[in-house]
């Protein structure tokens, strides 16, 4: 028995495969003397709108800040109304929390994981100030009949691609879909720093030009303060490193997807439902999350086997008391009930191989 052991995420297995340019890249920075902004971040913000096939790119602290500058460039404030989904991660909603304004939840398909484009409409009132789709696991929500509703009644969309880089809808990659896109590039995300950062990406200069005012105390010049601001700045080593991993991202890309087949063979014919693929896009699996009956019995006996896996997410977003706002509440969510009680997520990484694969897939089969 000396099968490696198995990781839900394996970013030190990553690193050590581009150790040496990682390496340089640390260095080069140190020897600059530009810390925060600067040659390297203005390269990675090119890089990554190049990347993604949107005109402007503007970096930031995290993932969480990217979708705060977002709503703060839309005007979103108090009395105000955002509509998302209540099945991700809490940051979505915290942002517009924190804003003054209050989240509006519209169901999910809990085939996908992503929020109902026709439940959207229902929920519209006159204080609508923006939609935030989320790409949940890093599939593109189903962004036709979403745009279609939003521009015909003029809301702009901020699609939270965090989990999402390098996902395509129908051959556009998201973040150019919406009016601004957010990024994170938390370590475990699938292009993950050595540490916290984000992106905001436009094709509005408009709006590229209030992103980086906002997320640099709301100044163009300095001392110049023209709109309330934070300072939310991209580190120049967190650059410069990412400049580095974003040139593997397509390989990785390819890695995770060849695994979630994998995952989907030995699944084949089973009790488990594995996530449903959209024709309408590269799914680029940010995570592998399968639906299961008695998932909490299954993952006790996956912890007591020390097969590594997560629930993400176990309480819906509207059901958090930290989150809860005056007003009319959501009415029944069934797609999210049955996300929540059902998903399970297996280790999902670049550094996964078939043999490990195997273990997980028999572990969670002799569970059920
Ligand atoms: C990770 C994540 C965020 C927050 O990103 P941070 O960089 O951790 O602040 C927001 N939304 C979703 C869907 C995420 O997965």
């Amino acid at each position: 028995m000396n099968t490696p052991p198995i990781h839900m995420v394996d970013v030190v297995g990553q690193y050590k495969k581009i150790k040496p340019e990682i390496d340089a890249a640390i260095q080069r920075v140190m020897e600059s003397g530009q810390y925060i902004l600067g040659k390297e971040v203005t390269a990675f913000e090119q890089e990554m709108a190049a990347y993604l096939s949107v005109r402007h790119a503007v970096g930031c602290a995290s993932g969480t800040d990217a979708l705060q500058i977002a709503l703060m460039a839309l005007g979103v404030g108090p009395g105000d109304e955002v509509v998302t989904t209540p099945f991700t991660f809490a940051a979505t909603t915290e942002v517009i929390v924190l804003l003054g304004a209050r989240p509006v939840y519209v169901d999910i398909d809990p085939r996908t994981f992503n929020i109902r484009p026709d439940q959207i409409e229902a929920v519209l009132t006159p204080h609508t100030k923006a939609i935030i789709p989320v790409h949940l696991y890093g599939q593109a929500a189903d962004m036709d009949p979403l745009m279609a509703l939003a521009k015909r009644r003029g809301i702009p969309v901020v699609e939270d691609m965090c989990q999402a880089v390098g996902a395509d809808y129908k051959g556009v990659k998201v973040g150019g879909i919406g009016s601004i896109g957010c990024i994170s590039f938390f370590p475990s995300k699938n292009l993950g720093a050595f540490g916290d950062a984000g992106m905001v990406v436009t094709n509005d200069p408009a709006l590229a030009e209030k992103l980086r005012m906002i997320a640099a105390h709301g100044s163009r010049v300095r001392y110049t303060h023209e709109v309330l601001g934070v300072n939310s700045r991209l580190d120049a080593l967190q650059a410069a490193m990412l400049r580095v991993k974003l040139r593997s991202l397509e390989e990785w890309i390819g890695a995770r997807r060849q695994a979630a087949a994998t995952y989907d063979r030995l699944f084949a014919g089973t009790g488990v439902t594995v996530p449903l693929v959209a024709s309408t896009g590269r799914h680029v699996f940010h995570q592998y999350t399968i639906r299961v009956k008695h998932r909490d019995s299954i993952a006790a006996r996956l912890a007591e086997r020390k097969i590594p896996h997560a629930i993400y997410y176990p309480i819906p977003l509207h059901l958090q008391p930290a989150y809860r706002t005056a007003g009319p509440q959501p009415g029944p969510l069934p797609g999210t009930d049955i996300a929540a009680a059902e998903v399970l997520s297996l280790p999902m990484h670049t550094e996964l191989d078939i043999q490990q694969q195997t273990v997980i897939a028999n572990a969670v089969l002799e569970a059920l």
